[in-house]
């Protein structure tokens, strides 16, 4: 795919939670499910100072919804926005303004919080606060550079608040939880310069890598949520809010783009069939039509005393189902239909179906003849059914109508929900600019030359300058460097490495750390439990040669499940070291027992005679020991 002359722009917006407490209270960063004390509030659309109603707002009010909030012991008034926010959590804007000066962004010279309006209840208070710290950045790709994109631009590095985390929705009432109310955010934009689906992915990871090089943010589901803008030169800005799994960023950026050129495609289409954008608002009740229907989604509505009407889409043939995009890569959502029936969704309404899905679910096509005889539908036209209460149904229709209008302009702009197919669905209208004023409960906090200059002097070691030192210092191979810094083990291992006479347990560090641990943790092993002692005195041990290498798995586990000391667990698993002349005795008298076949097979005896002495001696004596003393021997049989 050509995207190049497709237009393709992506830009991202990166929200990572930090690791420190609340950032307008003292309350503990942390997801709870304790019992939690439950209210409810209304929340209205409200007018910023420009006056106007955000046009995000108006769409929300739509649904006329109800909030309740849990709010469990871990959190207080703040976030029930029963009390003003406190001073603004320092640990939190020192990182946000460590990261800043990593992509050489221009801070501002005061840190004003704002006030975001938030109309789907997420915020206590009916807003975000959010405080612009830098802007105008320059990051560089280091070793992510991909398909020639070496160095991004990082538009505005955000301080905000984390919304409540939504719980439940039962009807018009949603149900959230105050505990990730507050959590400290760094938002991260960057200038829309990606141009394909790779490098969107390449620069989310090479942003989250810098993030975690100042050692102060939160790992895990959840903690990261990314935003894509993407844009197609024919198409328009469109939003894909919240992803979560950073694999299937360029996932969603193909099918977006794929499906911002359906859509052109089906403006093209109308614009050459002369199509006018005012002729198919043919409506009727056509619900006698469907008075026994064998469709059940129909008739159940029509029993509960609904209606069933119909929209003739007069020039819409193929445009409504898959038709057009047969040509393109994925082909799974069709275009229209499922654009209209989406825009229906935040309304409750489920049963919307186009002539293209039909007959089928149900409606027959004698069911559809009448249809298609009652709105004078034709061959080069399209119709859609829709079954609403009476009240709503004049409304679904004012929907559909005005979202076909939009497809003989092409793509409208809009905020979509990321599947996890790798599509999206529509949630709402792209929120417009009119949204923010100041937050008159926080005061400004300046930021000072003093303050700047030593940031800047202690900034974090890029992850690929730490790589190159661990090689050079501490003689661990590449790939072990770059494991052992994106599984965030380097602190650790400096540390233990540190702590040991002989600097030549570097290997046995990083296995410990990379392999032996996840994979203790893999079998149900409660790895929490392994604290940095405990790996600390199983080093020194082998060190030592109290027992080998190769014992350690099940030292861990052993000293995890049993609550024994490192001491105990050695004598309870018989990996008591043993010295040299003892090892060489049991070798010995395993070379005499099988001389013949040693004889016969030199060298090669190798491997089967140490498989059965590593049975005897596993765990007690360093297996490259046994190695090659077990060689001597068989020289000095062989010659
Ligand atoms: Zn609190």
């Amino acid at each position: 795919m050509n995207y190049k002359s497709l237009g393709l722009k992506v830009g991202l917006e990166i929200h990572q939670q930090l690791d420190t407490h609340k950032l307008f209270c003292n309350c503990p960063s942390e997801l709870t499910d304790s019992d939690a004390r439950e209210f409810t509030r209304l929340l209205k659309p409200t007018q910023s100072e420009m006056g106007e109603v955000d046009r995000a707002a108006k769409s929300e009010e739509k649904r006329k919804l109800r909030f309740k909030y849990q709010a469990p012991p871990t959190v207080c008034l703040v976030e029930a926005d029963e009390e003003p926010p406190h001073e603004v959590n320092s640990e939190a804007l020192d990182t946000v303004l460590e990261f800043a000066a990593m992509v050489k962004a221009n801070f501002v010279d005061e840190v004003q919080f704002m006030r975001k309006i938030v109309i789907d209840g997420s915020n206590t208070s009916g807003f975000q606060r959010t405080a612009l710290v830098a802007m105008n950045g320059n990051m560089n790709m280091g070793p992510m550079e991909i398909d020639g994109l070496n160095k991004i631009g990082i538009t505005t590095i955000c301080l905000e608040e984390d919304a409540a985390r939504r719980i439940a929705k039962e009807g018009a009432e949603i149900t959230y939880r105050l505990d990730r109310l507050g959590i400290p955010l760094i938002e991260i934009a960057t200038e829309p310069d990606i141009r394909t689906p790779k490098q969107a992915k390449a620069v989310a990871e090479r942003i989250g890598s810098l993030l975690r090089a100042t050692k102060k943010v939160k790992r895990g589901i959840g903690t990261v949520r990314e935003d894509l803008n993407i844009s197609i030169s024919e198409g328009a800005r469109v939003e894909i809010k919240g992803v979560q799994e950073l694999n299937m960023i360029s996932i969603y950026v193909q099918e977006e783009l794929e499906r911002q050129m359906r859509l052109v495609e089906v403006k093209n289409e109308l614009r050459k069939r002369k199509v006018s954008d005012t002729d198919f608002t043919e409506i009727k009740d056509l619900t006698d039509i469907f008075k026994t229907t064998e469709c059940k989604v129909l008739l159940d509505m029509i029993k509960e005393g609904g209606i069933v009407i119909g929209i003739k889409m007069k020039g819409f043939s193929g445009l409504m189902g898959d038709g057009l995009s047969q040509r393109l890569e994925t082909n799974r959502r069709g275009v229209l239909g499922p654009e209209l029936a989406a825009y229906l969704g935040p309304l409750g309404i489920g049963g919307l179906f186009h002539s293209e899905e039909l007959p089928g679910y149900g409606i027959t096509n004698e069911e559809m003849e009448k249809v298609n005889e009652s709105l004078g539908v034709e061959k080069t036209d399209a119709f859609i059914l829709i079954a609403e209460k009476e009240d709503l149904v004049s409304e679904a229709a004012a929907i559909v109508i005005s979202r076909t209008k939009q497809a003989f302009l092409g793509v409208p702009e809009e905020t979509r929900d990321p599947l996890l197919d790798g599509t999206s669905k529509y949630s709402r209208p792209l929120a417009g600019e009119a949204r923010m004023y100041p937050e008159t409960d926080v005061p400004p906090i300046r930021l000072d030359e003093d303050k700047i200059t030593k940031i800047q002097a202690n900034l974090p070691e890029l992850p690929e300058e730490r790589e190159q030192r661990f090689i050079k210092s501490y003689r661990v191979n590449p790939q072990q460097a770059r494991q052992l810094i994106s599984a965030e083990c380097d602190l650790i291992f400096e540390e233990l490495l540190k702590k040991q006479e002989s600097k030549k347990m570097q290997n046995i560090i990083a296995k410990i750390l990379l392999n032996i641990i996840p994979e203790l943790e893999s079998e149900g092993v409660d790895t929490t439990q392994i604290k940095k002692e405990i790996i600390d005195e199983v080093i020194t041990c082998v060190a030592q040669g109290k027992f080998a290498k190769e014992g350690i798995y099940d030292v861990l586990k052993y000293v995890v499940e049993k609550k024994v000391s490192i001491a105990q667990a050695q004598s309870d698993l018989g990996l008591g070291g043993i010295d040299e002349d003892e090892m060489n005795k049991i070798i010995e008298s395993l070379v005499n027992e099988r001389a013949d076949y040693i004889k016969e097979k030199g060298m090669a005896s190798i491997g089967p005679l140490m498989g059965i002495l590593m049975k005897e001696l596993k765990g007690r004596v360093d297996g490259k020991k046994v190695n090659l003393a077990l060689k001597k021997k068989i020289n000095e049989i062989c010659s």
